[in-house]
Parts: structure tokens; sequence; C-alpha cells
């Protein structure tokens, strides 16, 4: 057993394992959960009891998660003094799957932001975002339903991984003195510089991420989504090891598309998943104008970034968007939008997003009936028409609940 200085153990509840590359997950799994700053304290609060509500409903008390509260952001540094604490990322990695609440990056506190330190720490190479509609949400396309995709977006390369220089500093000039003289750049004196690296090792492991998942899952298609046709070394080798790894590990599992035009004449065969790519550019045009054709996408971490925030905005924004980080077996399950400081501590923030992104915890526990039972109550108290003040202001005749009651109504609802 670890021993931490602040965070307390739970006396009842055992310790995720794994085993033969799998998750071992007792009846009372311990997990760790980061309350989050701003508003992380009220939605925190509504979703320990929904999911509570949940396991016990489906499983009939033989199930039972025993809550671990590990601490990031402000909570940390009242009690450590320090914003990312060490046993915070040690419990986590050890205890494999944690809940997290939206963190403020302190400014002077030496992060570039607390969330990208902790994917960053714990290889979390995997952002992970379902994204599929609720009926009644306001929506800003004609049929918000047809769009059901999961985003496997790299999260540790790219622009992304901070290489970059200041224009005019001494390492900037340095640089472009050498680019210049030695690979015949023409880069002018006046620009700053970023550096884009994508890895055989980043595009391999994220590829195989969604890859299984779109068979455990059994989903149709996954899609490459790069930007080849002009950044040929990065992301069109993105494209290039994805089918590779796909064709080496999957071989019996998948078709690509030039499979399913040369050998099957256009017909899928049964059973198997569709292996196709898109450059990003078109991919924004069809996940809006062809929506139904695209299942699970895979995408360096850039255009990820774009196309999820831009795909949760055509089902209704991210209030109701869940999201996880995650590893080789490590998962991160957390709201994906901000603290919103403004409505912190005034119970009335919808908590949707760590809600479902807590359903997507349990359907990775493998406890699928407590996390689709989650999906179902959302959905009949939206039909109902009882919502937080961010849907109520875009539904006609609906009613306006705090975060406290719509957690309530989300108990009463469940079956
Ligand atoms: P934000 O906290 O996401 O809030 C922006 C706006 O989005 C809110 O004012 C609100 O809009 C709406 N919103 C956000 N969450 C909502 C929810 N649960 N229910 C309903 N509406 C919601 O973004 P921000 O103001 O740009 O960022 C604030 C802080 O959060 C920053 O310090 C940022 O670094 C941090 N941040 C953290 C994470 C993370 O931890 N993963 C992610 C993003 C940002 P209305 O006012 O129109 O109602």
């Amino acid at each position: 057993m670890p021993k931490y200085k602040n965070i307390e153990i739970p006396e009842k509840g055992k310790r995720i394992t794994v085993k033969n590359k799998k998750l071992v997950v007792p009846a009372k799994p311990i997990i760790p959960f980061i309350e989050g700053d701003g508003i992380g304290r009220d939605i925190m609060k509504a979703t320990i009891r929904v999911v509570d509500a949940a396991v016990e409903k489906s499983f009939k008390g033989k199930k039972k998660i025993s809550w671990m509260e590990v601490y990031a952001g402000e909570k940390a540094f009242d009690v450590y003094k320090e914003w990312l604490p060490n046993e915070t990322v040690d419990a986590i990695k050890h205890y494999y799957v944690a809940l997290k609440g939206p963190l403020t990056t302190p400014i002077g506190g030496g992060f570039r932001s607390l969330n990208v330190s902790l994917r960053q720490i714990m290889t979390l190479y995997a952002c992970v975002r379902p994204v599929n509609y609720y009926k009644g949400v306001g929506s800003p396309v004609v049929h918000p339903e047809k769009l059901d995709v999961v985003i496997f977006r790299e999260n540790t390369e790219d622009v992304y991984s901070g290489i970059e220089w200041k224009k005019g500093t001494k390492d900037c000039k340095k640089v472009i003195n050498w680019l210049n003289k030695n690979m015949k750049t023409n880069i002018r004196a006046d620009s700053g510089l970023g550096v884009k690296p994508i890895s055989v090792t980043g595009t391999k492991r994220l590829v195989r991420k969604a890859i299984q998942f779109a068979i455990d899952n059994k989903r149709r298609s996954v899609t490459l989504v790069h930007k080849g046709n002009i950044m040929k070394f990065t992301e069109g080798a993105f494209k290039d090891w994805g089918y590779e790894l796909a064709v080496k590990e999957f071989r019996n599992k998948i078709v690509t598309e030039d499979e399913l035009w040369g050998k099957y004449k256009g017909k899928m065969p049964k059973n198997k998943i569709l292996i196709n790519d898109r450059i990003a550019d078109s991919i924004f045009q069809q996940v809006l104008t062809r929506p139904d054709e695209y299942d699970v996408l895979a995408t360096p971490n850039l255009n990820g970034d774009y196309l999820s925030d831009a795909c949760a905005a055509q089902v209704g924004g991210l209030g109701m968007a869940p999201g996880a980080n995650m590893g080789d077996y490590i998962g991160l399950f957390e709201a994906t939008h901000g603290t919103a400081p403004k409505y912190a501590d005034k119970d009335v923030i919808n908590p949707s997003s760590v809600i479902l992104s807590a359903a997507m915890m349990l359907d990775y526990l493998g406890w699928v009936k407590a996390g689709e039972m989650i999906r179902k109550t959302m959905q009949k108290t939206i039909d109902k028409k009882t919502v937080t003040y961010d849907l109520h202001r875009q539904m006609k005749g609906a009613k306006k609940l705090g975060t406290t009651a719509f957690a309530d109504q989300l108990i009463k609802n469940m079956r």
C-alpha cells in the first residue's frame, strides 16, 4: 500500500490492476478524483452523486466506487503550496483510472498548462472525445443527430510539443541562420519559430488505440485525418504510418479504402472495419455535409484540437461534451470545458460534461450498464425539459434548474 502525505486512502476498496494487458477491476475499485477549480467544486459533487446512484442501481449494491480525493490546482496549492504535487501524479499512475474537474493554470506557476503537464508526465497520448447528439439540445445544424463520432487526438507531439523560439532572441536567430545557411531555407530574420515533430512511435500508439476501440465497440470505420498534401513528412507520414500499422497489426479485422474499391468492388465485407483517410480541410466539410459517413477519427494534435470543438459545436456545444486522456492503461476522464470562474460556487452550472465523462469511465471499467444508464437518464431529463441555464436559454418551455437540482432529476429519472 503506498504512503501519501495528504491523500487519504479509503479503507474499503481495492486497487485496479493490469494483467495480460487488460485492466482487472475489483467490485470496489479505488478511484482518485481531482475536484478542480472554479465550477469544479459544483460539478464534481453532482457527478459523484449521479455516478454512485447509477452504479448502485445497475449492480444492486454489488459494485461501488471508493472515491479518493487527490489534489491539483488551487486546492493543491492550499494543501501543499504546490500546483501539481508529485503524490497526485503517483496516485493516478498507481490506481490507473481517475476523474478530473477543470483546472486553472496559475500565472507564474512555472507551467504552460496544468492540464498539458498532467498529460505529458503520465504519457496520456490519446485525447478521446465522443461526440453525439442529445435530442432537444439547441444546435446550429439541421440534422445534429447524424453526427456520432469518436475523435482520437494525438496528445504529445505536433506544434503542441512546445518547441518554439521567440522572435529576436539569440536562440531564434541562431536557428534561423543555421537553417538558411545549411538547409537553403529562406526564413525572414523577423520570424518566430516552432517545430512540429510527428513520430512513428507517437502515431502508431494513437492509431492502434483508435482501431482497437473501433473493434471493441463494433464501430464501422477509422478515418486518418491529416494535412499530408502539404506537410508530407509529418502529417503525410501520420497517414502512411497509420495504414502501415492497420495492415500489419489488424490484417484480419480491417479493409483499407483502396482494397474496398479494388478487391471488394465497393461492397464492404461483413464484420470488418474500414480504414480510410481524409485531408483535414475536407473532413471539416464532410462532418457538416455527410456526418453519418464517419465514425472513429484519428488525428494529429492540432487538427484534432480544432476538429473536436467544431464537432462538439455541431451537437450543441462544450457544456455537454465528455472526454478522456488516455495512455496504455491510465485513463484520466475529464470535463472538456474550463473553470468558468464567474459561475463558481453558485450551483447553476451544467455538470453534464463531467457526468458524461464519468459514464465513459464506467464503460472503461467494463461497467457499461451503469454508463448506459447515465446516458439514458441524461436524454430522459432533457426530454422532460428540466435543464440548467445554458440549455434553458435554447429551449422553449423548459424549467431552469440549478446544478444540484439537475443532478437530483438525473438520479430520479434513472431506471
Ligand atoms: P470556460 O471555463 O470553458 O468557460 C467559457 C464559457 O463557456 C462560460 O462562461 C460558459 O458560457 C460556458 N461554459 C463552460 N462550462 C460550462 C458548463 N459546464 N455549463 C454551461 N456553460 C459552460 O473557458 P474560459 O473562460 O476560456 O477558461 C476559464 C479557465 O479555465 C482558464 O483558466 C482556462 O485555462 C481553464 N481551462 C481549463 C480546462 C481544463 O481544465 N481542461 C479547459 C479549458 C480551459 P456562458 O457564460 O455563455 O454561459
